[in-house]
């Protein structure tokens, strides 16, 4: 199915040392971007489907790569069943799976947790809960996994591995936990700050040093932030990825991305929302938090979309979070709020404001156009203004 999205007046590329893209129009062949910029007449009117952004911003689909999976569309720790559907009308395209450890009665020994990991990948393999791509199956790190559990479960197709919940000793004991991990070619995350739930400790800046895994998850504390100190440590210190979290501490958010800015890695700056967890159910975490950094730091509203889209794509090795010929086509179109103050998508953020979400499309197909039902209204109004596609876009793979 081929697609054009025209009449766009700001494209936002993804990729924060370059934020935008020339041009008003995006063609979609099939589950890839086409092209961005200009299309001729001919090539729109070859479209089956033709998105009319009235003046709307797009940007890549959120990537939100801390999010609380289980199994199915459904959280135990709010008993909430169609979170992921809701979050897709936040604007989030692709959910990372933090680890499934909100699965009730959860295992704790090796091939307990090796077998959570896989039948979480398997779950979401081909399943895209209102059309939204989960990466799930993220191994638990716990005592007597070897170098070889790990390259079994590469091997299974599981690509994270996470410290920070298993029953060791002490943090430390995680360090040859994570080089296994990542010789075996996974993707390593950890905990970081103080307990979230009870059994766990806090791990801060000597522990992720000494551990390196490839993303300190929730930087800014998951709810409780580790000592100011350690951000500046950690950023010069080391490569590890720095992601901050909307259910964290928001102060050491904020210090965490001017010291990432001050010291020249912002390309491991990247945004979640770590939920569902006790601080709730939060569609539009990934929206508050790229509004924070924009509005209480010197960011441009830009630059924290690049964060939340190309950053996590990147540091997650994902094919999309970019608007770009080639890329994965997860698109959301973005607009200023109905009432508000402010006239585009991005000075509504520099504002503070929450955006309006007009549309999203992932893999290629619109999921939505015209009004979220999380967001408040757009101001301006996406319409199809044609299709020839004979199919019920609610028909996506379940
Ligand atoms: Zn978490």
């Amino acid at each position: 199915m081929k697609v054009a999205i025209v009449n766009l007046s700001e494209i936002v590329s993804g990729d924060w040392r370059s934020p935008f893209n020339a041009g008003d129009t995006i063609l979609i062949d099939d589950n890839h971007i086409q092209s961005v910029g200009s299309a001729s007449a001919a090539a729109v009117e070859q479209a089956d489907i033709v998105i009319d952004a009235d003046g709307m911003t797009a940007i890549p689909g959120l990537i939100d790569s801390h999010v609380h999976i289980t199994f199915g569309d459904y959280t135990p720790r709010q008993r909430t069943v169609g979170y992921l559907e809701s979050y897709l009308h936040g604007g989030v395209t692709t959910s990372i799976s933090a680890s499934e450890v909100h699965v009730p009665g959860r295992p704790r020994d090796v091939d307990g947790v090796k077998a959570l990991a896989i039948a979480a990948q398997r779950c979401f393999a081909e399943y895209r809960p209102g059309g939204m791509r989960v990466l799930a199956g993220s191994v638990i790190l716990e005592p007597g996994l070897q170098r070889a559990d790990f390259d079994d479960l590469a091997r299974q197709g599981v690509r994270l591995a996470k410290a920070g919940f298993g029953a060791v000793k002490s943090a430390y004991d995680y360090v040859p936990l994570v080089a296994d991990a990542k010789a075996a070619g996974l993707i390593t995350t950890c905990h970081t700050g103080g307990s979230s739930i009870p059994g766990s400790g806090a791990i801060t800046g000597d522990h992720l040093l000494a551990m390196h895994p490839h993303v300190s998850f929730h930087i800014n504390g998951g709810p409780t932030a580790m000592p100011d100190a350690d951000f500046e440590r950690v950023i010069r210190e080391s490569r590890i990825a720095l992601q901050v979290c909307t259910a964290g501490n928001l102060r050491t958010a904020l210090l965490c991305a001017r010291l990432a800015v001050q010291h020249e890695a912002f390309d491991r700056f990247i945004i979640a929302t770590d939920t569902p967890t006790g601080s709730g159910v939060m569609p539009l975490g990934m929206l508050y938090t790229i509004a924070h950094l924009a509005s209480l730091t010197d960011m441009p509203p830009e630059q924290s979309i690049c964060a939340a889209t190309g950053n996590n794509a990147t540091v997650y090795g994902l094919d999309n979070g970019f608007l770009k010929a080639g890329a994965a086509a997860d698109i959301v179109l973005l607009d200023a709020p109905d009432g508000g103050t402010q006239t585009s998508a991005l000075a509504a953020i520099k504002n503070g404001d929450i955006a309006a979400i007009g549309a999203v499309i992932t893999a290629g197909t619109p999921r939505f156009v015209g009004r979220s039902r999380n967001t408040p209204a757009t101001t301006r109004h996406a319409r199809v203004v044609r299709s020839n596609a004979i199919q019920d876009f609610a028909a996506a793979p379940t």
